[in-house]
């Protein structure tokens, strides 16, 4: 039987996550990152001395593994989060007129009231087309979808007012599921909005960090592991991993050292799960499935103003503009700095960086008057932020058992029915982390099944 420790390869929020998990269950665990801090994709970066991160994040009460694992840490979601009541305020700038403001504001939760804020938000529609959209709406929240197909689709046969599609749905597709309508899979964006709006006024509760994303979980995270006697090796790549008999793995580690393990948990993004995973015949499909998951990308817009920015409401959809959504830094300690977020970046290209932060400075300035040109600004953006959650997705997610005993896949990319997020990423963790703990240290001298 090996001695040796479990190893966990990556240290975002699913690999924190797992590792977490199967250190407080007593398991000895190496947690191994590529990179010299911890957080992955959801992480803190210093941006002119400003804490920023590496792309603005938002959660909803849904979250709620992910909600759980911060408290674990000892993080107080009710301190480090502010809660938004589920409520898209969008803007549009007019030429030489006031921005027009749309509005889709529920009272609460219950279909009577989504129904009124839906009838009211599609102002403007023909009005059989803007009674008709709600029974269709109804349809779409409470029927789960069989087949997937794409929102575009979906919309369109739910008859929804192309004033609705155009002013809220498009824009609440687009952030949920960083993929335009036109691709993105209905079932995972009707999951969403099913765990968000049907389970109550704190399931779709937005909570916007008041803190940078590394002290919402990654940092206290690796503390904790620490406390609990972990190993955590950061700035140390993986670049292989061997079967070494009955003895479990071997993985090659960058600068050519080894790393025994009993069992592994791989909790890197696709196309690195792919090239890790043995080359093994049994794995092959695996491999393929990984390899057929195409990626997409973020910016973020951070503008720095002169002065302490005015009250503005914490997000603002922007309609007809490069930016998409506007968040005020102020909630998480920076007055002077906005993030505008770009969601699906690649096909709303700009030349550099910095004519994109100052078209989107421009047009915000458009937008609300008063505001003003920033002084400044920078742009991060996430080549591979999320996956691509296109219509059929679900078919290329791996299960978190592989056909190797011992080998686990844990990621955003491998819960159905969500699309990348924080909390699909967290899911992904513990149960990577309760499979390794019920299959017990595998008996790899019998071979693969
Ligand atoms: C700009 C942006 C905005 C987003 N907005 C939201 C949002 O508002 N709400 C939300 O819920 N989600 C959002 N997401 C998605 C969310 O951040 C991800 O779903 C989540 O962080 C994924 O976590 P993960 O642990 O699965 O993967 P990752 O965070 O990618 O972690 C994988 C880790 O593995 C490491 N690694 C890779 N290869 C190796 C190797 N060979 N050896 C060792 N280590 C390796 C990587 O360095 C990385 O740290 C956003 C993402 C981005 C980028």
């Amino acid at each position: 039987m090996s001695g040796h420790p479990v190893a966990v390869v990556g240290a975002g929020w699913a690999g924190l996550t797992a590792a977490l998990v199967l250190s407080r269950a007593g398991q000895p665990v190496v947690l191994i990152e590529a990179a010299a801090t911890a957080g992955g994709r959801a992480r803190t970066v210093e941006i002119d001395g400003a804490r920023l991160d590496n792309g603005q994040h938002i959660l909803v009460g849904a979250c709620r593994h992910a909600l759980a694992q911060m408290r674990a840490v000892g993080v107080n979601p009710i301190l480090a989060l502010h809660p938004v009541p589920f409520r898209l305020l969008m803007r549009r700038r007019v030429p030489d007129a006031a921005p027009e403001s749309h509005l889709l504001a529920p009272r609460s939760t219950r279909s009577r009231d989504l129904a009124a804020a839906l009838y009211d938000a599609s102002r403007g529609a023909a009005m059989p087309r803007r009674l008709l959209g709600l029974p269709g709406a109804w349809r779409m929240l409470h029927r789960p979808l069989t087949r997937d197909l794409p929102v575009a689709d979906w919309l369109r046969k739910s008859w929804q007012p192309a004033q609705l599609i155009e002013r809220f749905w498009n824009p609440l597709c687009l952030a949920v599921m960083n993929t335009p309508p036109a691709d993105a899979s209905a079932r995972a964006f009707q999951s969403v909005l099913r765990q968000s709006l049907m389970s109550g006024e704190s399931a779709a509760r937005l909570l916007i960090p008041r803190r940078p994303l590394g002290e919402l979980f990654p940092e206290p995270a690796l503390q904790q592991l620490r406390t609990l006697g972990a190993t955590v090796q950061l700035s140390t790549r993986v670049q292989g991993i061997d079967l070494m008999g009955e003895d479990g793995f071997l993985l090659n580690l960058r600068g050519g050292a080894t790393l025994p393990a009993r069992q592994v948990v791989l909790a890197t993004p696709p196309r690195s799960a792919e090239r890790l995973l043995p080359t093994l015949p049994v794995l092959a499909p695996l491999r393929r499935n990984l390899g057929n998951i195409r990626e997409r990308s973020i910016c973020t817009v951070y503008l720095r103003y002169p002065k302490p920015l005015p009250e503005l409401p914490p997000l603002t959809g922007l309609l007809d503009q490069h930016g998409q959504w506007l968040l005020p830094r102020r909630l998480a300690g920076e007055p002077h700095w906005v993030a505008v977020v770009i969601s699906a970046a690649e096909t709303y290209p700009a030349p550099d960086a910095e004519s994109r932060w100052r078209r989107v400075g421009r047009e915000l300035a458009e937008t609300f008057p008063g505001l003003g040109e920033p002084e400044h600004g920078r742009v991060v953006c996430e080549k591979m932020a999320t996956l691509d959650a296109r219509s059929g997705i679900d078919d290329l997610r791996p299960d978190t058992r592989t056909a190797l005993p011992g080998l686990y896949l844990a990621g955003d990319h491998c819960v159905r029915g969500l699309p990348s997020t924080l909390e699909a990423a967290v899911q992904s963790g513990q149960k990577a982390a309760a499979a390794a703990i019920t299959d017990g240290v595998p008996d790899l001298a019998q071979g693969p099944d």
